[in-house]
Protein backbone atom coordinates (compact mmCIF):
# COMPACT_ATOMS: atom_id res chain seq x y z
CA UNK A 1 0.00 0.00 0.00
CA UNK A 2 1.59 3.66 -0.99
CA UNK A 3 2.58 5.91 2.01
CA UNK A 4 0.61 8.83 0.50
CA UNK A 5 1.75 11.54 2.83
CA UNK A 6 2.58 14.91 0.84
CA UNK A 7 5.71 15.43 2.48
CA UNK A 8 9.32 13.68 2.50
CA UNK A 9 10.55 12.21 5.22
CA UNK A 10 12.69 14.75 6.55
CA UNK A 11 16.77 14.15 6.30
CA UNK A 12 17.79 13.83 9.86
CA UNK A 13 20.51 16.25 10.55
CA UNK A 14 23.57 18.05 13.03
CA UNK A 15 22.03 21.00 14.76
CA UNK A 16 23.47 24.03 13.33
CA UNK A 17 24.97 25.59 15.47
CA UNK A 18 27.26 22.56 16.50
CA UNK A 19 27.72 21.61 12.96
CA UNK A 20 29.21 25.02 11.67
CA UNK A 21 31.71 24.36 14.40
CA UNK A 22 32.83 21.04 12.88
CA UNK A 23 33.46 19.44 9.39
CA UNK A 24 31.68 16.03 10.02
CA UNK A 25 28.66 15.06 7.63
CA UNK A 26 26.01 17.58 8.22
CA UNK A 27 23.26 15.39 6.70
CA UNK A 28 22.66 11.98 9.01
CA UNK A 29 21.39 9.50 6.36
CA UNK A 30 17.65 8.17 6.72
CA UNK A 31 17.37 5.18 8.90
CA UNK A 32 16.38 1.74 7.77
CA UNK A 33 12.91 2.13 8.79
CA UNK A 34 12.87 6.00 7.19
CA UNK A 35 13.88 4.54 3.68
CA UNK A 36 11.53 1.99 3.69
CA UNK A 37 8.59 4.05 4.59
CA UNK A 38 10.21 6.64 2.12
CA UNK A 39 10.28 4.08 -0.48
CA UNK A 40 6.53 3.24 -0.63
CA UNK A 41 5.50 6.90 -1.32
CA UNK A 42 6.65 6.03 -4.76
CA UNK A 43 3.70 5.20 -7.10
CA UNK A 44 5.47 3.39 -9.63
CA UNK A 45 4.20 5.67 -12.95
CA UNK A 46 4.56 3.44 -16.06
CA UNK A 47 6.22 6.23 -17.99
CA UNK A 48 8.60 6.66 -15.20
CA UNK A 49 9.23 10.10 -15.67
CA UNK A 50 11.85 10.52 -12.91
CA UNK A 51 14.08 8.10 -15.08
CA UNK A 52 14.08 10.82 -17.64
CA UNK A 53 15.81 13.37 -15.50
CA UNK A 54 18.21 11.18 -15.08
CA UNK A 55 21.39 11.99 -16.73
CA UNK A 56 22.48 7.95 -16.41
CA UNK A 57 18.83 6.62 -16.71
CA UNK A 58 18.96 4.66 -13.59
CA UNK A 59 15.94 2.96 -13.63
CA UNK A 60 14.62 4.67 -10.44
CA UNK A 61 11.16 3.00 -9.95
CA UNK A 62 12.90 -0.33 -9.87
CA UNK A 63 15.34 0.43 -7.77
CA UNK A 64 12.90 2.26 -5.15
CA UNK A 65 10.78 -0.98 -5.43
CA UNK A 66 13.53 -2.79 -3.79
CA UNK A 67 14.07 -0.63 -1.01
CA UNK A 68 10.32 -0.97 -0.41
CA UNK A 69 10.89 -4.73 -0.36
CA UNK A 70 13.46 -4.60 1.99
CA UNK A 71 15.92 -6.44 -0.74
CA UNK A 72 18.46 -3.97 -0.15
CA UNK A 73 21.14 -5.68 -2.54
CA UNK A 74 18.65 -6.00 -5.32
CA UNK A 75 18.27 -2.35 -5.33
CA UNK A 76 21.67 -1.62 -4.99
CA UNK A 77 21.99 -3.71 -8.28
CA UNK A 78 19.47 -1.64 -10.14
CA UNK A 79 21.51 1.42 -9.10
CA UNK A 80 25.27 0.18 -9.74
CA UNK A 81 23.67 -1.22 -13.31
CA UNK A 82 23.78 2.62 -14.00
CA UNK A 83 25.78 4.30 -11.68
CA UNK A 84 29.71 4.05 -10.49
CA UNK A 85 29.74 6.51 -7.92
CA UNK A 86 25.79 6.30 -6.35
CA UNK A 87 26.71 7.49 -2.43
CA UNK A 88 28.53 10.35 -3.93
CA UNK A 89 25.51 11.05 -6.56
CA UNK A 90 22.98 10.40 -3.67
CA UNK A 91 24.49 13.37 -2.07
CA UNK A 92 25.49 15.94 -4.44
CA UNK A 93 23.11 15.75 -7.07
CA UNK A 94 21.21 18.73 -8.00
CA UNK A 95 18.16 16.24 -7.79
CA UNK A 96 15.29 18.75 -7.38
CA UNK A 97 16.22 19.76 -11.63
CA UNK A 98 16.62 16.37 -12.25
CA UNK A 99 14.69 13.10 -11.50
CA UNK A 100 12.59 14.53 -8.59
CA UNK A 101 12.27 17.81 -10.41
CA UNK A 102 10.02 15.19 -12.88
CA UNK A 103 8.45 13.48 -10.12
CA UNK A 104 4.52 13.22 -9.95
CA UNK A 105 4.64 13.30 -6.44
CA UNK A 106 6.07 16.71 -6.62
CA UNK A 107 2.72 18.17 -8.47
CA UNK A 108 0.64 17.92 -5.02
CA UNK A 109 3.22 17.62 -2.82
CA UNK A 110 6.72 16.57 -2.43
CA UNK A 111 8.56 14.77 -4.61
CA UNK A 112 9.69 11.37 -3.64
CA UNK A 113 13.31 11.67 -1.56
CA UNK A 114 15.05 10.11 -4.71
CA UNK A 115 18.63 11.21 -3.84
CA UNK A 116 18.28 10.23 -0.19
CA UNK A 117 17.15 6.49 -1.05
CA UNK A 118 20.01 6.67 -3.55
CA UNK A 119 22.17 7.23 -0.46
CA UNK A 120 20.50 5.39 1.71
CA UNK A 121 21.22 2.13 -0.27
CA UNK A 122 24.85 2.99 -1.27
CA UNK A 123 25.48 3.39 2.03
CA UNK A 124 23.53 0.04 3.24
CA UNK A 125 25.92 -1.81 0.18
CA UNK A 126 28.99 -0.19 1.41
CA UNK A 127 28.61 -1.14 4.94
CA UNK A 128 27.07 -4.66 4.51
CA UNK A 129 28.24 -6.43 1.61
CA UNK A 130 31.62 -8.46 1.52
CA UNK A 131 31.46 -8.74 -2.26
CA UNK A 132 34.46 -7.65 -3.77
CA UNK A 133 34.52 -6.01 -7.44
CA UNK A 134 36.07 -9.30 -9.65
CA UNK A 135 38.65 -8.30 -11.95
CA UNK A 136 38.05 -9.22 -15.73
CA UNK A 137 40.08 -11.29 -18.10
CA UNK A 138 42.79 -8.28 -20.27
CA UNK A 139 41.42 -8.04 -23.10
CA UNK A 140 44.66 -7.05 -24.61
CA UNK A 141 43.97 -3.52 -25.14
CA UNK A 142 45.75 -0.60 -22.84
CA UNK A 143 43.80 2.76 -22.32
CA UNK A 144 45.39 6.17 -20.41
CA UNK A 145 42.60 8.79 -18.48
CA UNK A 146 43.82 12.04 -18.16
CA UNK A 147 42.28 13.33 -14.63
CA UNK A 148 40.52 11.29 -11.76
CA UNK A 149 37.45 13.37 -11.13
CA UNK A 150 34.06 11.58 -11.77
CA UNK A 151 34.21 11.24 -15.66
CA UNK A 152 37.69 9.54 -15.63
CA UNK A 153 36.75 7.31 -12.23
CA UNK A 154 33.62 6.36 -14.37
CA UNK A 155 35.90 5.89 -18.24
CA UNK A 156 38.19 3.83 -16.16
CA UNK A 157 35.62 2.15 -14.34
CA UNK A 158 33.82 1.45 -17.19
CA UNK A 159 36.66 0.66 -19.81
CA UNK A 160 38.20 -1.71 -16.45
CA UNK A 161 34.98 -3.79 -16.58
CA UNK A 162 35.10 -4.40 -20.28
CA UNK A 163 38.73 -5.95 -19.74
CA UNK A 164 40.91 -2.90 -20.85
CA UNK A 165 44.20 -2.23 -18.67
CA UNK A 166 43.68 1.33 -17.79
CA UNK A 167 45.95 3.98 -16.19
CA UNK A 168 44.38 6.91 -14.71
CA UNK A 169 47.63 9.72 -14.49
CA UNK A 170 46.11 12.55 -12.27
CA UNK A 171 48.34 15.59 -11.12
CA UNK A 172 47.40 15.85 -7.41
CA UNK A 173 49.11 13.92 -4.60
CA UNK A 174 45.38 11.88 -3.98
CA UNK A 175 42.76 10.96 -6.64
CA UNK A 176 39.40 11.93 -7.09
CA UNK A 177 39.12 15.52 -8.96
CA UNK A 178 36.58 18.00 -7.52
CA UNK A 179 35.49 15.16 -4.91
CA UNK A 180 38.37 15.38 -2.96
CA UNK A 181 39.71 19.34 -3.48
CA UNK A 182 36.71 21.13 -3.75
CA UNK A 183 33.72 19.65 -2.17
CA UNK A 184 34.14 19.59 1.62
CA UNK A 185 33.88 16.79 4.19
CA UNK A 186 30.69 17.78 5.76
CA UNK A 187 28.63 17.17 2.23
CA UNK A 188 30.80 14.52 0.96
CA UNK A 189 32.90 12.64 3.50
CA UNK A 190 36.50 11.67 1.45
CA UNK A 191 36.28 7.63 2.94
CA UNK A 192 33.36 7.33 0.75
CA UNK A 193 35.73 8.95 -2.61
CA UNK A 194 38.42 6.40 -1.33
CA UNK A 195 36.37 3.33 -1.31
CA UNK A 196 35.66 3.65 -4.65
CA UNK A 197 38.48 4.48 -6.35
CA UNK A 198 39.66 1.06 -4.06
CA UNK A 199 36.84 -0.69 -6.00
CA UNK A 200 38.56 0.71 -9.38
CA UNK A 201 42.12 -0.62 -8.04
CA UNK A 202 40.23 -3.80 -7.30
CA UNK A 203 39.23 -3.97 -11.00
CA UNK A 204 42.42 -3.73 -12.06
CA UNK A 205 42.75 0.01 -12.89
CA UNK A 206 46.21 1.90 -11.96
CA UNK A 207 46.39 5.34 -10.25
CA UNK A 208 49.27 7.27 -10.91
CA UNK A 209 49.29 10.22 -9.22
CA UNK A 210 51.34 13.88 -8.86
CA UNK A 211 51.58 13.29 -13.09
CA UNK A 212 50.87 16.48 -15.01
CA UNK A 213 49.59 15.76 -18.65
CA UNK A 214 51.54 18.64 -20.92
CA UNK A 215 54.21 18.52 -18.36
CA UNK A 216 55.55 15.25 -16.73
CA UNK A 217 54.09 13.26 -19.98
CA UNK A 218 52.14 14.01 -22.98
CA UNK A 219 49.32 13.21 -24.55
CA UNK A 220 51.58 11.51 -27.44
CA UNK A 221 53.69 10.37 -25.21
CA UNK A 222 50.37 8.36 -23.58
CA UNK A 223 49.98 6.70 -27.39
CA UNK A 224 53.79 5.89 -27.64
CA UNK A 225 53.88 4.09 -24.40
CA UNK A 226 51.35 1.27 -26.21
CA UNK A 227 47.69 3.30 -24.97
CA UNK A 228 45.77 2.70 -27.92
CA UNK A 229 43.34 5.45 -26.85
CA UNK A 230 43.01 8.24 -24.23
CA UNK A 231 40.15 10.07 -22.45
CA UNK A 232 40.92 13.52 -21.27
CA UNK A 233 38.58 14.20 -18.17
CA UNK A 234 40.91 16.93 -16.92
CA UNK A 235 37.98 19.21 -15.67
CA UNK A 236 37.63 22.67 -15.26
CA UNK A 237 39.84 24.00 -12.41
CA UNK A 238 41.35 27.85 -13.84
CA UNK A 239 39.57 30.19 -11.32
CA UNK A 240 37.88 33.21 -13.05
CA UNK A 241 38.45 36.79 -11.56
CA UNK A 242 36.42 39.99 -11.79
CA UNK A 243 39.11 42.47 -12.97
CA UNK A 244 38.23 44.91 -10.46
CA UNK A 245 40.68 46.84 -8.47
CA UNK A 246 42.15 45.59 -5.55
CA UNK A 247 41.72 42.10 -6.29
CA UNK A 248 45.58 41.48 -6.07
CA UNK A 249 45.12 42.22 -1.95
CA UNK A 250 46.21 39.93 0.45
CA UNK A 251 43.33 38.05 1.60
CA UNK A 252 41.47 37.48 -1.63
CA UNK A 253 41.22 34.13 -2.37
CA UNK A 254 40.09 32.19 -5.74
CA UNK A 255 37.17 29.72 -3.91
CA UNK A 256 39.43 26.50 -5.50
CA UNK A 257 42.41 27.60 -3.21
CA UNK A 258 41.06 28.79 -0.48
CA UNK A 259 38.84 24.64 -0.73
CA UNK A 260 41.81 23.09 -1.72
CA UNK A 261 44.06 23.82 1.42
CA UNK A 262 40.79 23.05 3.75
CA UNK A 263 39.49 20.08 1.90
CA UNK A 264 42.68 18.24 0.29
CA UNK A 265 45.41 19.74 2.51
CA UNK A 266 43.06 19.91 5.84
CA UNK A 267 44.07 23.67 7.01
CA UNK A 268 41.59 22.96 9.58
CA UNK A 269 43.59 20.43 11.65
CA UNK A 270 46.37 22.15 13.89
CA UNK A 271 48.71 19.80 12.33
CA UNK A 272 48.40 20.51 8.31
CA UNK A 273 51.27 22.34 6.64
CA UNK A 274 49.08 24.76 4.14
CA UNK A 275 48.51 28.21 5.92
CA UNK A 276 45.00 29.63 4.96
CA UNK A 277 43.91 33.06 6.97
CA UNK A 278 41.31 32.62 10.11
CA UNK A 279 39.26 35.69 8.85
CA UNK A 280 36.50 37.77 11.18
CA UNK A 281 34.70 38.69 8.47
CA UNK A 282 34.29 36.94 5.01
CA UNK A 283 32.50 38.03 1.43
CA UNK A 284 32.16 34.95 -0.77
CA UNK A 285 31.67 36.34 -4.63
CA UNK A 286 29.23 34.04 -6.31
CA UNK A 287 25.68 32.29 -5.55
CA UNK A 288 26.41 28.67 -6.79
CA UNK A 289 27.23 25.71 -4.64
CA UNK A 290 31.27 26.29 -4.78
CA UNK A 291 30.39 29.57 -3.63
CA UNK A 292 28.28 28.08 -0.81
CA UNK A 293 31.05 25.19 0.03
CA UNK A 294 33.35 28.29 0.59
CA UNK A 295 31.28 29.94 2.75
CA UNK A 296 30.21 27.23 5.22
CA UNK A 297 34.09 26.10 5.29
CA UNK A 298 34.70 29.58 6.19
CA UNK A 299 32.07 29.64 9.17
CA UNK A 300 33.69 26.66 10.07
CA UNK A 301 36.97 28.01 10.53
CA UNK A 302 35.96 30.55 12.85
CA UNK A 303 34.61 33.64 11.16
CA UNK A 304 32.21 35.92 12.89
CA UNK A 305 29.90 37.28 10.10
CA UNK A 306 30.25 35.35 6.33
CA UNK A 307 28.41 36.89 3.43
CA UNK A 308 27.21 35.79 0.01
CA UNK A 309 27.83 38.66 -2.29
CA UNK A 310 25.63 37.65 -5.66
CA UNK A 311 24.58 39.68 -8.18
CA UNK A 312 20.72 37.99 -8.88
CA UNK A 313 18.63 37.96 -6.49
CA UNK A 314 17.56 34.33 -4.02
CA UNK A 315 15.39 32.57 -6.32
CA UNK A 316 18.48 32.52 -9.07
CA UNK A 317 20.61 31.48 -6.72
CA UNK A 318 22.19 28.66 -8.83
CA UNK A 319 23.38 26.31 -6.09
CA UNK A 320 21.35 23.18 -4.97
CA UNK A 321 18.15 24.09 -2.69
CA UNK A 322 19.61 22.10 0.36
CA UNK A 323 22.49 23.84 0.35
CA UNK A 324 20.93 27.10 0.54
CA UNK A 325 18.96 26.09 3.26
CA UNK A 326 21.68 24.69 5.31
CA UNK A 327 24.27 28.01 4.96
CA UNK A 328 20.70 29.95 5.45
CA UNK A 329 20.56 27.97 9.18
CA UNK A 330 24.03 28.13 9.43
CA UNK A 331 24.13 31.84 9.62
CA UNK A 332 25.84 32.77 6.26
CA UNK A 333 24.14 35.96 5.18
CA UNK A 334 22.86 36.83 1.75
CA UNK A 335 23.37 40.03 0.17
CA UNK A 336 21.70 39.29 -3.24
CA UNK A 337 21.01 42.23 -6.01
CA UNK A 338 25.12 42.93 -5.15
CA UNK A 339 28.00 43.20 -7.13
CA UNK A 340 31.71 44.53 -5.82
CA UNK A 341 33.30 46.84 -7.98
CA UNK A 342 36.58 47.46 -6.09
CA UNK A 343 38.17 45.67 -3.19
CA UNK A 344 39.82 48.06 -0.72
CA UNK A 345 43.14 47.70 1.40
CA UNK A 346 44.93 48.86 4.19
CA UNK A 347 48.29 50.44 4.70
CA UNK A 348 49.66 46.70 4.76
CA UNK A 349 48.29 45.68 1.36
CA UNK A 350 45.38 43.54 3.80
CA UNK A 351 41.86 43.39 2.29
CA UNK A 352 39.68 45.61 4.84
CA UNK A 353 36.45 45.67 2.80
CA UNK A 354 34.93 45.67 -0.50
CA UNK A 355 32.51 48.18 -2.37
CA UNK A 356 29.59 47.29 -3.60
CA UNK A 357 27.22 48.07 -6.44
CA UNK A 358 23.15 47.48 -5.99
CA UNK A 359 21.41 45.75 -8.71
CA UNK A 360 18.19 45.37 -9.78
CA UNK A 361 16.57 42.73 -12.33
CA UNK A 362 16.14 43.58 -16.02
CA UNK A 363 14.99 41.62 -19.18
CA UNK A 364 15.78 37.86 -19.31
CA UNK A 365 19.17 37.20 -20.71
CA UNK A 366 20.57 34.49 -23.08
CA UNK A 367 20.23 32.02 -20.17
CA UNK A 368 16.32 32.91 -19.65
CA UNK A 369 17.43 34.27 -16.34
CA UNK A 370 16.17 38.25 -15.57
CA UNK A 371 19.36 40.65 -16.14
CA UNK A 372 21.24 42.28 -13.07
CA UNK A 373 21.65 45.47 -13.93
CA UNK A 374 23.54 48.42 -11.78
CA UNK A 375 21.08 50.40 -9.59
CA UNK A 376 22.03 53.89 -10.63
CA UNK A 377 24.03 55.75 -7.79
CA UNK A 378 23.55 53.20 -5.19
CA UNK A 379 26.91 51.71 -3.37
CA UNK A 380 27.72 50.59 -0.39
CA UNK A 381 30.86 49.15 1.47
CA UNK A 382 30.92 45.55 3.83
CA UNK A 383 33.58 45.69 6.08
CA UNK A 384 35.68 42.21 5.40
CA UNK A 385 38.96 41.06 6.29
CA UNK A 386 38.94 38.42 3.49
CA UNK A 387 36.98 37.81 -0.50
CA UNK A 388 36.70 34.49 -2.05
CA UNK A 389 35.81 34.76 -5.66
CA UNK A 390 33.53 32.16 -6.72
CA UNK A 391 32.48 32.98 -10.51
CA UNK A 392 33.41 30.44 -12.29
CA UNK A 393 35.92 28.53 -13.51
CA UNK A 394 37.35 27.53 -17.01
CA UNK A 395 39.77 24.40 -18.45
CA UNK A 396 43.19 24.95 -17.80
CA UNK A 397 44.92 25.66 -21.55
CA UNK A 398 48.04 23.21 -20.63
CA UNK A 399 46.73 19.53 -22.14
CA UNK A 400 45.54 21.92 -25.20
CA UNK A 401 49.14 23.40 -25.76
CA UNK A 402 50.93 20.56 -25.59
CA UNK A 403 48.55 18.38 -27.84
CA UNK A 404 48.63 19.38 -31.73
CA UNK A 405 45.38 18.85 -33.15
CA UNK A 406 43.10 19.19 -30.26
CA UNK A 407 40.89 21.70 -30.76
CA UNK A 408 39.23 23.97 -28.29
CA UNK A 409 36.39 26.42 -28.32
CA UNK A 410 36.79 30.32 -26.82
CA UNK A 411 35.77 29.45 -23.76
CA UNK A 412 39.00 26.90 -23.61
CA UNK A 413 37.12 23.98 -23.57
CA UNK A 414 37.48 20.83 -25.57
CA UNK A 415 35.69 20.61 -29.14
CA UNK A 416 33.99 17.44 -29.17
CA UNK A 417 31.93 15.41 -31.87
CA UNK A 418 28.84 15.60 -29.34
CA UNK A 419 27.67 12.44 -27.35
CA UNK A 420 30.42 9.84 -27.49
CA UNK A 421 33.46 12.25 -26.49
CA UNK A 422 35.68 12.24 -29.67
CA UNK A 423 38.17 15.56 -29.93
CA UNK A 424 39.43 16.48 -33.09
CA UNK A 425 42.33 14.05 -32.66
CA UNK A 426 41.67 10.45 -33.49
CA UNK A 427 41.84 8.29 -30.71
CA UNK A 428 41.47 10.22 -28.24
CA UNK A 429 37.85 11.34 -26.36
CA UNK A 430 36.89 13.91 -23.72
CA UNK A 431 34.18 14.55 -21.45
CA UNK A 432 32.98 16.32 -18.05
CA UNK A 433 33.66 19.56 -17.32
CA UNK A 434 37.23 20.08 -19.50
CA UNK A 435 34.44 20.31 -22.49
CA UNK A 436 31.52 21.25 -21.09
CA UNK A 437 32.82 24.11 -18.68
CA UNK A 438 32.12 23.50 -14.73
CA UNK A 439 28.70 21.96 -14.56
CA UNK A 440 27.74 18.74 -12.11
CA UNK A 441 29.14 15.30 -11.15
CA UNK A 442 26.31 13.23 -12.91
CA UNK A 443 26.95 15.15 -16.46
CA UNK A 444 30.48 14.29 -15.69
CA UNK A 445 29.86 10.68 -14.95
CA UNK A 446 27.75 10.34 -18.31
CA UNK A 447 30.26 11.48 -20.41
CA UNK A 448 32.76 9.39 -19.23
CA UNK A 449 30.19 6.64 -19.55
CA UNK A 450 29.65 7.21 -23.21
CA UNK A 451 33.14 8.34 -24.03
CA UNK A 452 33.78 4.65 -22.49
CA UNK A 453 31.45 2.69 -24.78
CA UNK A 454 32.65 4.74 -27.83
CA UNK A 455 36.77 3.83 -27.21
CA UNK A 456 35.41 0.12 -27.16
CA UNK A 457 33.92 0.78 -29.82
CA UNK A 458 36.71 2.78 -31.71
CA UNK A 459 39.42 0.06 -30.56
CA UNK A 460 37.40 -2.84 -31.24
CA UNK A 461 36.36 -1.61 -34.92
CA UNK A 462 40.60 -1.16 -35.29
CA UNK A 463 40.76 -5.18 -34.44
CA UNK A 464 38.68 -5.89 -36.67
CA UNK A 465 39.70 -3.71 -39.74
P1 LIG B 1 37.15 17.24 -11.99
O1 LIG B 1 36.31 16.71 -10.88
O2 LIG B 1 37.54 18.66 -11.97
O3 LIG B 1 38.47 16.35 -12.07
C1 LIG B 1 39.50 16.66 -12.96
C2 LIG B 1 40.80 16.06 -12.45
O4 LIG B 1 41.79 16.17 -13.46
C3 LIG B 1 41.34 16.79 -11.23
O5 LIG B 1 41.66 15.85 -10.22
C4 LIG B 1 42.58 17.49 -11.75
O6 LIG B 1 43.60 17.60 -10.77
C5 LIG B 1 43.01 16.56 -12.87
N1 LIG B 1 43.81 17.22 -13.90
C6 LIG B 1 43.62 18.44 -14.45
N2 LIG B 1 44.57 18.70 -15.36
C7 LIG B 1 45.38 17.60 -15.40
C8 LIG B 1 46.55 17.28 -16.12
N3 LIG B 1 47.08 18.14 -17.01
N4 LIG B 1 47.15 16.09 -15.90
C9 LIG B 1 46.63 15.21 -14.99
N5 LIG B 1 45.52 15.48 -14.26
C10 LIG B 1 44.90 16.66 -14.47
N6 LIG B 1 28.44 19.19 -8.82
C11 LIG B 1 27.30 18.59 -8.40
O7 LIG B 1 26.70 17.83 -9.15
N7 LIG B 1 26.83 18.80 -7.13
C12 LIG B 1 27.49 19.57 -6.23
O8 LIG B 1 27.03 19.72 -5.11
C13 LIG B 1 28.70 20.19 -6.65
N8 LIG B 1 29.44 20.93 -5.79
C14 LIG B 1 30.63 21.45 -6.18
C15 LIG B 1 31.41 22.13 -5.26
C16 LIG B 1 32.64 22.62 -5.61
C17 LIG B 1 33.47 23.33 -4.59
C18 LIG B 1 33.10 22.48 -6.96
C19 LIG B 1 34.44 23.05 -7.37
C20 LIG B 1 32.33 21.83 -7.89
C21 LIG B 1 31.09 21.29 -7.51
N9 LIG B 1 30.31 20.58 -8.41
C22 LIG B 1 29.15 19.98 -7.98
C23 LIG B 1 30.73 20.38 -9.80
C24 LIG B 1 31.36 19.00 -10.01
O9 LIG B 1 32.16 18.66 -8.93
C25 LIG B 1 32.12 18.96 -11.32
O10 LIG B 1 31.21 19.28 -12.36
C26 LIG B 1 32.73 17.58 -11.56
O11 LIG B 1 33.62 17.23 -10.53
C27 LIG B 1 33.46 17.55 -12.91
O12 LIG B 1 34.09 16.31 -13.03
P2 LIG B 1 35.34 16.12 -14.02
O13 LIG B 1 35.68 14.67 -13.93
O14 LIG B 1 35.02 16.68 -15.33
O15 LIG B 1 36.50 17.03 -13.42
FE1 LIG C 1 8.00 6.95 -8.34
FE2 LIG C 1 8.11 9.64 -8.63
FE3 LIG C 1 9.31 8.04 -10.43
FE4 LIG C 1 6.57 8.14 -10.29
S1 LIG C 1 7.95 9.79 -10.89
S2 LIG C 1 7.87 6.31 -10.52
S3 LIG C 1 6.31 8.42 -8.07
S4 LIG C 1 9.86 8.25 -8.26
Amino acid sequence: MANMNPKKCPMPVQDPVVRSGNFSEVALGYTYEMAVEEAKRCLHCPKKPCVSGCPVGIDIPAFIQKVAQEDMEGAYAVLSAASTLPAVCGRVCPQENQCEGKCVRGVKGESVAIGRLERFVADWHRQHSEEKPVKPPFNGHRVAVVGSGPSGLTAAGDLAKMGYKVTVYEALHTPGGVLVYGIPEFRLPKDIVRQEIDGLRELGVDVETDIVIGKTLTIDELFEMGNEAVFIGSGAGLPRFMGIPGESLNGVYSANEFLTRINLMKAYRPDSKTPVQHAKRVAVVGGGNVAMDAARCAKRLGAEEVYIVYRRGMEELPARAEEIEHAVEEGIIFKTLSNPIEVLGDEKGMVKGIVCQEMELGEPDASGRRRPVPKEGCTFTLDVDCMIMSIGTSPNPLIRSTTPGLETNRHGCIVTNGDDGLTTREGVYAGGDAVTGAATVILAMGAGKNAAAAIDRYIKGKEQG
